[in-house]
């Protein structure tokens, strides 16, 4: 054995700095959504798993290497690897015939507030729908929207253990329809939400430019991690089959 052994498992290929989580709802972040944060190929992640504001959001934008391109009629901007590696994919479709094209203006980078707004939109109604059927109190709905939504995070998913879920169908936990405020791997601006993504040969085209499906049951979602797919699994991502598609998710 020698010092210099590879990096094995995906702890070790955390980036340098990164702040563990050491609660439930941190390491539950990590596992559904964390493949992004051993990212390569010049792909700068966050370290740490949850922004907690619009100021540590932008701070962290601020420092990054960003590119823009108009894609299919909307403005993207991502990270300059990210967009580099999306570039080769886009020219590459489009001499195979295939269009590659963002699902809306937010399907790229966005502001924490942005994620905010998404979150609340899931919890206000679920909120209303599961005091209207007696699961919650009255009291208690208000206690959770008066606090900030990082705060709401730990609450949301302590009712969803008792399987009062709020996800927009109301049948599945929240972090399966929207990241939770401050998580989204769109605020690192190393994901794309893709209208094209029911069509096998996208997939394809994508992951052949390191662009790749980490957030199982998030399917028009898509996450730069810089490498071939041969070397996912060297950075402890494991490959995941669901609904016929494959994931790459934290082997944690
Ligand atoms: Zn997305």
């Amino acid at each position: 054995m020698t010092s210099e052994n590879p990096r094995v498992g995906f702890t070790a290929n955390l980036p340098a700095g990164f702040v563990e989580p050491n609660d439930d709802v941190g390491k539950k972040l990590l596992r559904e959504y964390g493949a992004f944060f051993v990212a390569r190929g010049g792909a700068t992640p966050p370290t740490k798993i949850v922004f907690k504001d619009e100021a540590e959001v932008s701070a962290f934008q601020s420092k990054l290497q960003k590119s823009s391109e108009n894609i299919g009629g909307l403005n993207m901007e991502l990270q300059s690897a990210a967009m580099d590696d999306l570039r080769k994919a886009l020219t590459e479709a489009k001499s195979s015939g295939l269009s590659i094209s963002p699902r809306d203006t937010d399907s790229a980078k966005r502001t924490y507030n942005e994620t905010v707004g998404l979150w609340a939109s899931r919890v206000e109604p679920a909120l209303k729908h599961w005091v209207s059927k007696g699961k919650i109190t009255q009291s208690d709905a208000d206690r959770i929207k008066a606090m900030s939504p990082y705060e709401q995070v730990p609450e949301v998913l302590k009712l969803e253990e008792k399987g009062i879920f709020f996800a927009k169908d109301l049948s599945k936990s929240i972090i399966y329809s929207v990241a939770p405020p401050g998580t989204s791997q769109h605020l690192a601006m190393l994901a794309l939400d893709v209208k094209e993504h029911e069509n096998p040969k996208v997939r394809e085209l994508l992951a052949k430019h390191h662009w790749y499906q980490t957030v199982v049951s998030d399917l028009p979602h898509f996450t730069y991690l810089g490498v071939p797919e041969g070397e996912l699994s060297g950075l402890g991502l494991k490959k995941t089959a669901d609904g016929g598609r494959t994931f790459w998710i934290p082997d944690i």
